[in-house]
């Protein structure tokens, strides 16, 4: 079974617009890109930029990368680019390397695809499960996602190929679809963040009859690969757009999908109060972004599901464990569940794990943990973690200050601070006493 919307439908002719008529300019791609498609050209292939950039630039935005379409097979381009690598198993896209810059070059494909998976045939929720035809740019019209996303833009010969009605689109602001939205977002469910993402991104609205699909077919995202909800989540929260995007993500049933621990939360008061440290956070994450400050995966994460971690710790606490223990079982069971549908690496939620720990040491203000926190390596996002806590009143604005001027002042400033906390003095030998353990000594 395939897309009838799209097999059975006459392949559009494009409208054909001039870069005059746009008001682009070839100065505003990137001469990486530019190099590609002469080179391509010159070989006697069709080459243009295609997708995020060309929607990006008409919006006078600065697009992320360049993405370039082609008739060249990925052989062909391979050989033609010295830094060229090809990349993916199912659906192969050619990396042309150019220091930092990597300008992504896809061959025209036939019909619609799905990244990941790799069998032939259908699933049962329609998705697609293999394409890898290879088509024309005619075609490769056809199977991309939405409207404003299918413009072609040649800026040797200085023309944008419109096989949608997206230039109509970008001036009024709209998100549509390619054909049927529900069929295209059962053939990829990812579709459905992705236009999320891009209404959170431009501030276009989404068209009525994808918004309708979205609230029926939500929970079809819970069917993708984890590991590429992964890289789906990186995006939607590090675009510096995260507030926007959780706002839609929720309203449309998105985001108990991605995080149903912590959407249950997120519906429930805390001693009478709405929950507001995520919503807070994530602006928080916005500006950071916005300010050309990177939000590393982890931060991201312990972000994301603080409320379930902190409510199952405050139950083992409730249930007299120990602290320690508390923590490392909470934090344990939260990501195990979470990795189960969004795959974050291991390396991430080992740092997820530091950055919710050290919050315990870092309200505690003991003497003896002061030094150690101050040499972690992850305590700078450890002390932003605690910043953000209290914000909301989950920390005392005393030790939040207390942490941030022991990061100003000198040496010496600095063990005084720390020798007139409680505890034993710091340096000297002290006798320990241990924790409170329950389950470790039997
Ligand atoms: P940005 O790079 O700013 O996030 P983009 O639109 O360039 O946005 P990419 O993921 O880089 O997004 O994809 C490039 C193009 O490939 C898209 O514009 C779209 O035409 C097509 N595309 C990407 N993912 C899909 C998909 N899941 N289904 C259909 N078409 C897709
Ligand atoms: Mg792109």
């Amino acid at each position: 079974m395939n897309n009838p919307d799209i097999e059975s439908a006459v392949e559009p002719s494009p409208e054909v617009f001039t870069a005059e008529q746009l008001a682009l300019h070839p100065e505003q791609v990137s001469r990486h890109a530019i190099t590609v498609l002469k080179h391509l050209r010159r070989q006697g292939f069709e080459a243009l930029l295609v997708g995020g950039c060309v929607r990006d630039l008409l919006l006078g935005l600065e697009p992320k990368d360049f993405d370039v379409a082609t008739d060249a097979l990925p052989e062909e381009v391979h050989a033609n680019f010295r830094s060229a690598r090809i990349i993916g198993r199912r659906f192969r896209l050619v990396h042309v390397r150019f220091g930092r810059e990597v300008i992504e070059v896809a061959t025209y494909r036939g019909r619609g695809e799905d990244e990941d998976a790799q069998d032939s045939t259908v699933s049962s929720s329609g998705r697609l499960l293999q394409d890898n035809v290879y088509g024309t740019r005619d075609e490769d019209a056809m199977r991309r996602d939405i409207a404003v996303n299918a413009l072609y833009y040649d800026p040797l010969d200085g023309l944008v190929y419109d096989y949608h009605d997206g230039i109509t689109d970008i001036r009024s602001g709209i998100l549509r679809m390619i054909g049927e939205p529900a069929l295209r977002f059962r053939e990829d469910p990812v579709r459905m963040l992705r236009v999320i993402r891009f209404a959170a991104k431009l501030g276009f609205n989404i068209e009525e009859r994808a918004l309708e699909s979205i609230d029926h077919l939500a929970h079809l995202v819970a069917g993708v690969p984890p590991a590429r909800l992964f890289e789906e989540v990186l995006k939607l929260f590090q675009s510096g757009f995260g507030v926007a995007t959780f706002e839609k993500l929720r309203q449309h049933g998105l985001f108990a999908i991605l995080f149903p621990d912590t959407d249950r939360l997120l519906g429930t008061e805390e001693a009478e109060f709405p929950r507001t440290f995520l919503p807070l956070a994530l602006a928080n994450t916005d500006r950071r972004v916005q300010s050309g400050r990177p939000v590393i995966p982890p931060f991201l994460f312990a972000v994301l599901l603080w409320e379930p971690y902190r409510e199952l710790l405050d139950e083992y606490i409730g249930r007299g464990i120990g602290e320690y223990e508390a923590i490392h079982h909470a934090a344990g069971v939260v990501i195990e569940r979470q990795v189960g549908r969004v795959a974050v690496p291991r390396r991430y939620t080992t740092q997820v794990r530091e950055i919710w720990e050290m919050q315990f040491f870092l309200d505690g203000m003991r003497k003896r943990h002061a030094f150690r926190l101050l040499d972690n390596r992850r305590f700078r996002a450890g002390y932003d973690f605690l910043i953000l806590r209290a914000t909301v009143g989950q920390a005392s604005e005393a030790c939040a200050d207390w942490w941030t001027r022991i990061q100003e002042v000198d040496d010496t400033e600095r063990r005084q601070m720390i020798n007139s906390l409680g505890g034993p003095k710091a340096g000297k030998r002290r006798r320990r006493r241990r924790p409170r353990r329950q389950a470790s000594n039997g």
